[in-house]
This record gives C-alpha cells, structure tokens and sequence, in this order.
C-alpha cells in the first residue's frame, strides 16, 4: 500500500516537473475559473431579469383601443391547439364586446398556452363545466369553445364591474378559499397579467384597469371577522363608542398575511408599540393605502413592490391586542381617512 503510494507521488511529481503538462494543467484551470465565472454572471442576469419581470407584473400594459399586433400575433406562432388562431380570438371578441388580449390571457393560462388536454380534446379553452350531464363540455370547433368562454366572460365579470384582471381574479381565483389550500390562487392575477404583458397590453377598460382602482381580497386565509369597522365597545377600556377604524379578522400565531392588493410598502414597523399598532406594514395602492396590525413580523422592507395575495407578513399578538389577529385598515391618505375595508374587499 504505502509502496504504490509512493508511485502515484512520484508520477505525480514527474508530471508537475514536465513544462509541457504543467502548461496544460495551467490552461484547464484558465478554462475552468473562466467556465465559472460565465456561469456565476449569467446567473446574475437571469436573476434580475425574472425581477424586472415580477415589477412588470404589477403594472399590466394597457393601450386603449390599440392592438399591438405585431406582438399579439407573435404570441400564436407556436402555442399547440392556438398556433395560428389569433385572427378566431379577435373575432370572437368582436361578437362578445370583449377585449381580445384579455381573452387570450386568459385562454393561454387556463391551458397552459394552448396545450392541456380541455382544450386539444375538448375544444374547451375555458374548462366550462354542464352541471347538467356533470361532465365539462366537449365543443365541435375551437371557435365554439372561445365563443363559450367570451360569453361567460362577459356575463359573470365584465358585465357587473368586473373588468380589470385583478377585479377578475378576486372572483374566478379568490384567496383563501377551502378549495385552494395551498394558495395557487395567488398566482392567478400575476399570471394572467404576465400574458396580458407579452400579448402587447390589455385594449380596453384600462381606467379601471389601472393600479389601486379598488379591488382588494381578504388579507388572511379562510377569513372570520371578529370586529367590524366603525362604532363598538372598546375591549380594552370598555368604553362606549370607540370609532374602530378597519376589520379584524381571526388569525393564528405565525398564519400567512396576504397584500390585499398589488403595491408598494409604504411603512414596515419590526418594532416597539407602533402607536397601538404593534408590528405593522402599510401598503399604497395608487390613490389607497393598506394597514395590516398587531403582526408578529412583516416579512417586506419599505420601498418593496409586492403582488396581491403575496405574503407580507405573519399573525401577532403586537400593540394594543387582546389576542392574536389581524387589523386591516383601508385608508385614503398615510393614517388620514378610513373608510370600511368590506366595501372594498372582494368587491363583486
Ligand atoms: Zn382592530
């Protein structure tokens, strides 16, 4: 053993002695550091390419009235069963009254980009489902299909107010259902508008459409109110009439926090009272602001960009609390006018 140690050393030394394969170890180690360092950048710029992406997502493009066709038509080059069949969404959309871009992003993430089954052995883009015979509806033609969905599109959202893809979203994928445990309903509205981005941006409805134009979802999982706003008893004091300025809602130490809304963090308190507050995190939406109280922790620093139903932060028990919940404001201005988060919550 130690003997045929010996060998392998002394090769070894004959080997690092001879300039000519001591050249070739120097340039495979040049090779290897340069292979690694391409590798370590690339790295980088995916990374912060998949942000720049998540920020896009916040803002979907909208163009009032103009199609960016170039870019729309790009999106059908090849998309299995919608490869080539961008002119049957406009068409279709046309007959409804609907925006195509909104269609299409739809149509594209309920299928996987045209590639589920529902809609290759169905023609069924939409998943719709006959009660009647309790199957989901098999359509002669994928233009019968679209035209199903437009249909439904329109009745059960556009046509009440539902128009923006996060007004829809809080509908079709609403958070913290029994149904959606693991909250994959979260990743409904960034999806949808992810599509809605890379199909040129939406065509219609875009006032509504915009950032903070009033669609919030409830900010915990399987939401229980235990305090409504406005006039109550004070359970701390007792007292009568204590203007109680958002909702409460139950929650469990540690549950999940939820953005009721895609925004930016205005304030993030780890720390301290918090003026009654306790841990705390504020959320602008455009013209609205957001309060979520009493958190054990936020988990988002000011100035970040979050997505509706991201998580923000975890159930406490901090500031003025009498046991572990969530106190949910909606808010005009910075701590200015409160208004009912109900009003606006799930709005339908
Ligand atoms: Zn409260």
């Amino acid at each position: 053993m130690l003997d045929k140690g010996k060998q392998a050393l002394g090769s070894l030394l004959f080997f690092l002695k001879n300039p000519y394969v001591l050249g070739i170890v120097a340039i495979v180690f040049i090779i290897t550091v340069t292979v690694i360092n391409v590798v370590v950048i690339m790295g980088g710029t995916l990374q912060s390419e998949s942000s720049d992406e998540d920020v896009e997502n916040l803002y979907t493009v909208c163009t009032n009235g103009e199609l960016n066709k170039e870019k729309f038509y790009a999106m059908f080059e090849s998309a299995g069963a919608f490869t080539k069949k961008g002119d049957e969404f406009i068409a279709v959309s046309k007959k409804v009254s609907i925006d195509p871009v909104l269609l299409a992003s739809i149509a594209f993430n309920e299928t996987g980009s045209g590639t589920s089954k529902m809609v290759k052995e169905r023609n069924n883009p939409g998943g719709l489902y006959d009660s009647v015979n309790k199957t989901f509806f098999t359509y002669p033609s994928l233009s019968d299909g679209l035209y199903s969905m437009a249909k439904n599109l329109f009745k059960n959202y556009i046509s009440i107010g539902l128009v923006s893809i996060e007004q829809i979203g809080s509908k079709y994928a609403p958070l913290g259902v029994a149904n959606d445990p693991n909250n994959l309903n979260a990743n409904w509205v960034p999806n949808v508008s992810s599509f809605a981005n890379k199909f040129g941006g939406l065509t219609m409805n875009c006032e509504s459409a915009n950032l903070g134009s009033g669609n919030f979802v409830n900010p915990v999982p399987n939401p229980t109110i235990t305090s409504s706003y406005g006039y109550r008893i004070d359970p701390i004091t007792g007292a009568q009439s204590e203007y109680h300025k958002g909702t409460d809602f139950a929650c469990k130490n540690g549950d999940p926090i939820y953005a009721s809304a895609s925004g930016t963090v205005h304030t993030a308190i780890y720390e301290g009272w918090g003026g009654g507050y306790g841990h705390y995190v504020m959320l602008q939406h455009g013209d609205k602001y957001t309060l979520y109280g009493h958190m054990r922790t936020p988990v988002v620093k000011i100035g970040d960009k979050v997505k509706q139903g991201q998580k923000i932060g975890e159930c406490g028990t901090t500031g003025s609390s009498t046991g572990y919940h969530l106190h949910f404001e909606i808010q005009l201005s910075p701590m200015g006018e409160r208004v009912d988060p109900m009003k606006f919550l799930n709005k339908k």
